[in-house]
């Protein structure tokens, strides 16, 4: 049967009509959410950003002796990307079922998913389960997973300890087992303004930004060539460039300010920090002191700034849980992938975490989003069978 479950596509149904682009609040979807499992019996709490405007929601469906402890993470982003600039042939916030396939933003990335655990949830309600299925729903991942931290931190708090974690990112319902870390950083030179025809009176901020740019690019070759190498990943090094340069304006003037953006995007075995440090220490050491002998007047500075930061995932194969998934997925395939999730997130808090979920990643962030009925049936018959088979924990 390639129908899914009319609570599942009532759910899906539900949650494309709320319009969670990550710049809006997304408490109309958690609370939602909320009131409905809490109908159902079962406790959720929330974890707020610092203005409240939005929420993650955790909520554990006890095992059949009504113990919260172990059990697995069944974990989804509530926010999607926005649609201006894209022309889209339907509503994006209205679920719309044409062709086998239910259009709209957020139905693969990752409405879907979420739709597909809520709705099972009635029947994990009656299941007698051999161990505890957690739902978690964070805010704000598409803009640097802001969200995911703090429902994490609260679960170590509460001493909820899960052995495992599934991130219902679309992979096609293939296991994916790893994928690069994701940072951006923002680095601000402040030099030193002079009238343009006596450039030697001045620091051309523009300039030194330039070298720092070509310093930026040479890191990234030396990654290209000299590794580490991870031949699973189809980028198989770790990459940096420089994304964009603001600065100057004024022709007779030597300009006094720059500032650009780089992004690294680094193999999960690579700590970032030590990328990080190779460009740092060059606009510190070797930049900085040049400007700063280039003036008599203490103008020039260069600071920096993390911007966005999302951790690698490289998945435990040995952890109970991953062989779990492996053995009920009959996927042994290792896939390595370019994207970032908050799966990363979840195995550093020392959670045994995969990505697995309905629908294609070449669908998210488009016009006309999509994901077909068959993905959301094949993803129900993998929930069923998951829960049914709890019995490592
Ligand atoms: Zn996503």
């Amino acid at each position: 049967m390639t129908t899914p479950s009319l609570d599942a596509l009532q759910w899906i149904d539900t949650l494309v009509g709320i319009d969670t682009v990550s710049r809006n609040s997304n408490l109309g979807l958690i609370e939602t959410v909320r009131d409905h499992l809490r109908r159902l019996g079962f406790e959720c709490w929330l974890t707020f950003d610092r203005r409240a405007t939005k929420a993650n929601l955790f909520c554990s469906i006890p095992d059949r002796n009504g113990g919260s402890a172990g059990g697995v993470v069944l974990s989804g982003h509530t926010d999607v990307v926005p649609v201006e600039g894209q022309d889209w042939d339907t509503d994006p916030f209205a679920a719309t079922v044409q062709h086998e396939r239910i259009y709209g933003r957020g139905s693969a990335d990752m409405k879907g998913f979420i739709g597909t655990v809520l709705g099972r949830v009635p029947v994990l309600a009656q299941m007698k389960l051999a161990a505890p299925v957690h739902i978690a729903l964070s805010f704000d991942e598409e803009i640097g997973c802001l969200g995911a931290p703090l429902m994490i931190d609260a679960l170590a708090q509460r001493g909820i300890r899960p052995v495992g974690c599934i991130v219902g990112e679309p992979t096609n319902m293939d296991v994916v087992v790893a994928h690069k870390g994701f940072s951006a950083y923002q680095c601000s030179l402040r030099g030193q303004a002079a009238h343009s025809s006596i450039p030697a009176a001045g620091v051309n901020a523009i300039e030194f930004a330039a070298r720092l740019i070509d310093h930026v690019r040479g890191v990234a070759d030396d990654m290209r060539v000299n590794g580490p190498l991870d031949g699973d990943f189809d980028v198989p090094y770790s990459t940096v460039q420089t994304s964009s340069v603001r600065g100057g304006g004024v022709i007779n003037t030597v300009p006094e300010f720059c500032e650009l953006e780089f992004v690294i995007r680094h193999l999960p075995q690579v700590e970032v920090d030590g990328i990080f440090e190779r460009i740092r220490l060059h606009a510190h050491q070797r930049l900085l002191g040049e400007m700063l002998q280039a003036t008599a007047e203490a103008g020039p500075a260069i600071s920096f700034e993390s911007t966005f930061r999302v951790p690698g995932l490289e998945a435990n194969e040995d952890a109970p849980f991953t062989r779990l998934v492996r053995r009920l997925s009959g996927d042994h395939t290792v896939r390595k992938v370019a994207y970032g999730t908050e799966a990363g997130l979840f195995q550093r808090a020392g959670i045994p975490t995969i990505v697995c979920g309905p629908g294609d990643i070449r669908q998210a962030h488009r016009k006309n989003e999509y994901i077909t009925l068959a993905q959301i049936r094949q993803c129900e018959v993998f929930l069923e069978t998951l829960t049914q088979n709890l019995t490592f924990a």
